[in-house]
């Protein structure tokens, strides 16, 4: 058997000195021969433990097989089967906790480069549109309708399946441009709107009619869609709801929610200054409260729009940061401070009730908690003050209420989330199912996206019944 390279090739990325100063993009993907090299790598082994370990089951050996015999277009065929959305999910799905974890090279040293070769194969594609054709054949039509509300990747890949599978698909959008998150949330520098856009273009050239600047809730409630002729509504509106600390000040000028800093960031282009006058303040110093990916996000946004110091507030440890390794790696290298076990008492302000400062208290770790991690503790006495021109809150999501309170006969949990089944996304409402955020609260795209692929497996399975 020819010796394995221990070595995963190195994925090229901009200079960490300028890259803090722009938005490109930060790792700039596989040239041809390390992909190549990279692919070699994969042992072919019989049990295939990546394909368990992704949530959508991409056949990852086939793929990377294809990629190394130079047959792309197979490699993208094999992609796409399972994952629509191919280009995105190689840029930010957590593969090191998913189909990396479990290759068997990972053992002994490093996995192969499973979320980097599937980047670099949807890469491809975009590079040589005109000359491949990805689209599967199309099927009968099945006369069958369904509603998909919201148009992050749960409600892509739900719509995607159950487009390919010949049922008529309405895919409702509240903002004026479809992607959830995708698009409004992670930032140009992780993943290009192009990229994003692109992908969604390939979904409705699938034939899904795509219906944006459209509230459900608003203009039509779910009732009346199936009233309307939808024999299935779909729901995957997210968790778009921010938390808060509810602590004195928090409604000081200056305070924002992540969500809304990232949405006038990305969504209302302030990341692309001059040419658009998008209102955000900035400031020179910066603290963003949290620990996962959306306040590496913030913090990385603030760090190139012109902050001078940008803290990463967590109470944890690094240990229990739930953001992804690579990015809190990257956050280091542009010169974000982290300001660990640190938690805030309070804001300060000023007499124009702008927030100038944080009283913080020191943590300490006991024991673990229900979430596994070890439950940070106040250090008696330890009170000090950052000071700051700008805080953003990133301490995670819940759903907006507005379907559930709109909707009859919808089971909901405490924390707002819709209670649907897992194995098929059913809700206890009639013709009704949901996935993604919406379900779990806030979690990840592949989780999302293996939960609309199930709903769509379940309502194909519902529609053929009815006929
Ligand atoms: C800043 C940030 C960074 C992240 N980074 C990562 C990462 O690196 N890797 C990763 O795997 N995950 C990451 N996540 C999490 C991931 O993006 C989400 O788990 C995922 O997008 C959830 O998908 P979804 O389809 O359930 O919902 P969303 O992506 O939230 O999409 C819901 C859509 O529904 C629309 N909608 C809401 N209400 C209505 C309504 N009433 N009518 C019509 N439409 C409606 C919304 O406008 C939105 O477009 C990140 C999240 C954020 C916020």
């Amino acid at each position: 058997m020819a010796k394995v390279n221990l070595e995963r090739e190195p994925m090229p990325r901009q200079d960490p000195r300028s890259r803090g100063k722009n938005f490109a993009e930060v790792a700039l993907g596989y040239r041809p021969e390390q992909a190549k090299a990279e692919a070699s790598r994969c042992l072919q082994c019989p049990k295939r433990p990546c394909v368990g370990g992704c949530p959508v089951g991409i056949d990852i050996p086939d793929f990377i097989e294809a990629l190394r015999n130079d047959d792309m277009p197979e490699a993208l065929r094999i992609l796409k089967n399972k994952n629509s959305l191919p280009g995105i999910c190689g840029r930010v799905c957590p593969q090191e906790t998913q189909c990396e974890a479990v290759c068997v090279l990972a053992k002994k040293e490093a996995p192969v480069a499973i979320g980097r070769l599937e980047r670099y194969v949807a890469d491809w594609e975009r590079a040589n549109q005109q000359s491949v054709d990805s689209s599967p054949a199309p099927s009968e039509p099945s006369g069958k309708r369904v509603a998909v509300v919201g148009s992050g990747p749960a409600g892509l890949a739900v719509a995607a399946d159950l487009a390919k599978l010949g049922h008529g698909v309405t895919l409702f959008e509240a903002l004026h441009v479809a992607g959830g998150v995708l698009m409004y949330g992670i930032p140009e520098f992780r993943l290009p709107k192009a990229i994003v856009q692109a992908e969604v273009n390939y979904v409705t050239s699938l034939g899904v009619e795509l219906k944006l600047d459209s509230v459900i809730g608003k203009i039509d409630t779910v009732d009346e869609l199936l009233n309307d002729g939808y024999d299935a509504v779909f729901l995957a509106t997210g968790a778009g709801l921010p938390m808060f600390l509810n602590i004195p000040g928090e409604n000081l000028n200056g305070i924002y929610s992540a969500n809304e800093f990232l949405t006038r960031v990305n969504l209302m282009e302030a990341y692309r200054f001059p040419e658009y006058d998008t209102p955000v303040k900035v400031g020179k110093r910066v603290a963003v409260i949290g620990g996962g990916n959306v306040a590496m996000d913030s913090a990385r946004c603030a760090l190139r729009l012109g902050a001078e110091e940008v803290y990463i507030i967590y109470r944890r440890s690094e240990a229990e940061m739930p953001a992804r390794r690579e990015e809190v790696e990257n956050a280091k290298e542009e010169g974000i401070q982290f300001r660990l076990l640190t938690n805030p008492k309070q804001f300060l302000g000023n007499e124009q009730d702008w927030v100038v400062g944080m009283e913080c208290y020191q943590m300490e770790l006991a024991e673990p908690d229900e979430s596994g991690r070890r439950r940070p503790v106040i250090k008696p006495g330890s009170e000090f003050v950052i000071d700051v021109d700008v805080v953003i809150v990133a301490l995670g999501t819940t759903p907006n209420p507005l379907i559930a309170a709109t909707t009859e006969g919808l089971e909901t949990t405490r924390q707002g989330t819709v209670v649907a089944d897992e194995a098929a996304g059913k809700t206890v409402k009639p013709k009704v199912w949901a996935g993604g955020d919406i379900v779990t609260g806030a979690a990840t795209v592949i989780s999302a996206m293996g939960a609309g692929k199930r709903a769509a497996a379940s309502i194909d399975a519902y529609l053929k019944e009815l006929a």
